[in-house]
């Protein structure tokens, strides 16, 4: 039998689609490279934005004509699509068999296998297969934070925390199998451990800063990355675990949303733009070689143009290593659906996304630019052919910046080489390995 998975939106449901993977290969199920060679068919949902969830809608509409011509295929739909109640989705889509939420797998499974144990004992210890030397880990599952425009809560549920032990086991078979950096994931990746309870003997609960101390010393491991960052939830503790442990990766994603105070209190954010620029500077003074990186929405609720200006300015004065932008996208059942008037014509919210765009286009050549002739540790990740017809070696430094290089002495995906910077754009970084000659 065999299936295949098609996946939208963020990290955790990729790792969400790897972990199904993994249990349809340990029953037996093999992966088919397309959907109509595939007994069943899983479409893996985001909705965070209307266009995600567009685009979740267009591919749903080929597997409804794809089954009507391929009898006894299953279609299962999962992910952030689906909340409590499906009633009104089993009546919109009434060619989907099953409907899972997020990570509930096992829906899946037992709609296909009735009657095998695939409760409890089953999941802990399905760890996904892993695709190249990288891997993204969910740490800690949903979000208790209810920020107005967003939809995760709704659908992700409550933050509920894996034990260190489970944790260090699926870095431990993912290493051993190859995988050098792990990316340990959480909607509020900090929130880690909150609802753990106290460390034995001691008189506080685990956090993330246990967590990299725990994971660092696995074997074949060399990089730990983290990801989401919450600005009210960063602790001195975690900076300083950054800051101290080698293969943690000096690099934070810690979502800013808006540069304004009121935009802020009505996104219910739970800070002030000082207390962000507070955060960020106790993160730049204990980790100096910092890379960061941000979110910003524009066009939230009646958002003026000098509130966006506000934004503008502190993305300016910050110099953010990159910037995710995204225009605001109501979504119903939020906060700010149900009380707040989105009134901004959608040209006047992509001319603030493109303004944002293009300044940080330019920061990020600059900072990019100050790079030239340094020495960047790069993990190795991919290869292509070039132009010329030499190989072009891709992967990561540290702070998360894509290098690309050429090498005369062989390279292998998964090596970690010392590239020196030869060029620079906003969006990468190229060279050569150091101690290459360089040329005339
Ligand atoms: N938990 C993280 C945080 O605290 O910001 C971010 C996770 S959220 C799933 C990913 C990003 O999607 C957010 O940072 C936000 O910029 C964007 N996002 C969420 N809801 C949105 C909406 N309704 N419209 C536009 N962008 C949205
Ligand atoms: Fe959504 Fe806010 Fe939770 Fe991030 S912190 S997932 S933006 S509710």
């Amino acid at each position: 039998m065999r299936y295949h998975i098609w996946t939208e939106g963020c990290q955790m449901n990729e790792a969400d689609s790897d972990k199904l993977a993994a249990g349809l290969a340990n029953l037996g199920w093999e992966p088919a490279l397309k959907a109509d060679e595939a007994d069943l068919a899983v479409v893996n949902t985001c909705v965070i934005r209307q266009k995600a969830e567009d685009r979740a809608v267009g591919y749903m509409t080929r597997l409804r004509l794809l089954k009507e011509r391929k009898s006894g295929m299953q279609v299962a739909v999962m992910g952030c699509m689906v909340g409590p109640r499906t009633d009104e989705l089993r009546e919109r889509f009434p060619f989907v068999d099953v409907w899972a939420r997020p990570q509930s797998f096992e829906v899946i499974l037992r709609h296909i296998l009735p009657g095998d144990n695939l409760g409890g004992e089953f999941w802990p210890d399905v760890f996904p297969e892993p695709k190249g030397p990288t891997a993204f880990v969910p740490v800690v599952h949903g979000c208790n934070k209810f920020c107005t425009y967003c939809i995760v809560p709704y659908r992700r549920g409550r933050e509920r925390s894996r034990s260190i032990e489970e944790i260090v086991r699926e870095a431990a078979s993912l290493a051993g199998r190859g995988v050098k950096e792990l990316t340990l994931l959480g909607q509020t990746v900090e929130a880690y451990g909150k609802d753990l309870p106290e460390i034995p003997g001691g008189t506080r609960k685990p956090d993330l800063a246990d967590l990299f101390e725990t994971l660092s010393p696995v074997e074949g491991l060399e990089r730990i990355r983290f990801l989401t960052s919450y600005p009210r939830d960063m602790t001195d503790r975690i900076i300083q675990s950054v800051a101290r442990e080698p293969r943690v990766c000096e690099h934070f994603n810690i979502p800013v949303q808006s540069g304004d105070d009121e935009v802020l209190a009505k996104m219910r954010r739970g800070y002030t733009v000082e207390e962000y620029l507070d955060c960020v500077s106790r993160i730049r003074r204990r980790v100096p070689a910092v890379s960061l990186s941000t979110d910003v929405i524009v066009g939230f609720c009646e958002e003026t143009e000098a509130q966006f200006l506000n934004t503008l300015r502190l993305l300016e004065d910050l110099r953010f290593d990159k910037v995710h932008v995204a225009a605001y996208s109501p979504r119903p059942g939020t906060i700010a659906w149900r009380h707040m008037e989105d009134t901004m014509p959608q040209e006047e919210k992509m001319r603030r996304l493109h303004a944002v765009e293009e300044q940080q286009e330019r920061i990020a050549r600059e900072i990019n630019g100050a790079l030239l002739g340094t020495v960047q540790e790069v993990l190795v990740e991919g290869e292509k052919d070039g132009p010329d017809g030499r190989t072009v070696f891709t992967g990561r430094n540290r702070g998360n910046k894509l290098v690309h290089f050429t090498s005369q002495s062989p390279v292998t995906i998964g090596d970690m080489v010392l590239v020196r910077v030869e060029r620079a754009t906003a969006w990468s970084l190229q060279g050569m390995p150091a101690g290459t000659p360089v040329l005339a």
